[in-house]
């Protein structure tokens, strides 16, 4: 059984739009152009869109069920290709720029909000030196999760995870859960580590709080065996032109 030719890529994204003349991490921004063209570049090679969920089970059904006797689904499918978008923070410009690409396109994403700035504004980054930036709020990512987009959870207030005590960083995980799933009446599988601050403690509070897995910000695919607590993804940033996004997307499959 050869599993070569399937691939499991998870993107990371932030903000859509042109970014502010004065802003700190430029990088950041992604414009609707490039996200629209992405978008349908992947589309056009073959790339089936999952939410993070979708995508585990899918994972799952190929690496992890498998007796290691060869089975329909993975016969028929030994070439797939799985993409998930994945948005940090929680930013309102996914809402006014990004979801109407989305839906167009007729894909899905994930988002992983900041449970305590629902409505508000990015106040971590503005003391990292960014400008205020607005977070979504209820009713938009109420309407975005009846456009099929999954919500996931990014701790409360965005604390570096590894340099906080233990007891904060547990309540900042598993309150951020609790918190967008009773805000938001689904449930909430996923996690992304801020600042992609994580170690082998982290992960198992994330574990311990409930979570099916959860993303980093170093970059790779989904391979085989993979850490579900350790997923890599391929950052999309702002100087990301369409010739750099085909590389990176090609050469991703390479990375150890
Ligand atoms: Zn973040």
């Amino acid at each position: 059984m050869n599993y070569f030719k399937k691939k499991f890529i998870i993107l990371l994204y932030h903000k859509i739009g042109n970014y502010p003349e004065n802003a700190k991490f430029p990088g950041l921004y992604v414009t609707e152009e490039n996200f629209d063209r992405q978008i349908k570049y992947l589309k056009n090679k073959g790339y089936t869109f999952l939410t993070l969920s979708r995508m585990k089970q899918i994972y799952d059904e190929y690496y992890r069920n498998n007796t290691g006797k060869d089975n329909n689904l993975n016969k028929k499918n030994k070439n797939d290709k799985f993409v998930s978008i994945t948005f940090d923070d929680g930013s309102r410009s996914i809402y006014l720029k990004g979801l109407k690409i989305i839906k167009d396109n007729n894909v899905n994403a994930t988002v992983f909000m900041v449970s305590d700035l629902i409505g508000d504004i990015n106040t971590w980054d503005i003391k990292n030196g960014e400008n205020k930036d607005e977070m979504l709020n209820i009713e938009e990512l109420q309407e975005m999760i009846k456009s099929g987009i999954e919500i996931g959870a990014h701790t409360k207030t965005h604390p570096h995870l590894t340099i906080i005590p233990e007891k904060i960083a547990y309540e900042e995980i598993s309150a951020s859960k609790k918190i967008l799933e009773e805000k938001l009446n689904i449930d909430i599988n996923f996690f992304a580590y801020p600042y992609g601050d994580y170690n082998e403690n982290v992960k198992n509070l994330v574990e311990k709080a409930g979570f099916q897995g959860a993303c980093i910000t170093k970059t790779g695919i989904v391979k085989n065996n993979a850490d579900f607590f350790e997923l890599r993804r391929v950052a999309i940033r702002h100087n990301t032109d369409f010739f750099k996004f085909k590389r990176k997307i090609f050469k991703v499959k390479y990375l150890k």
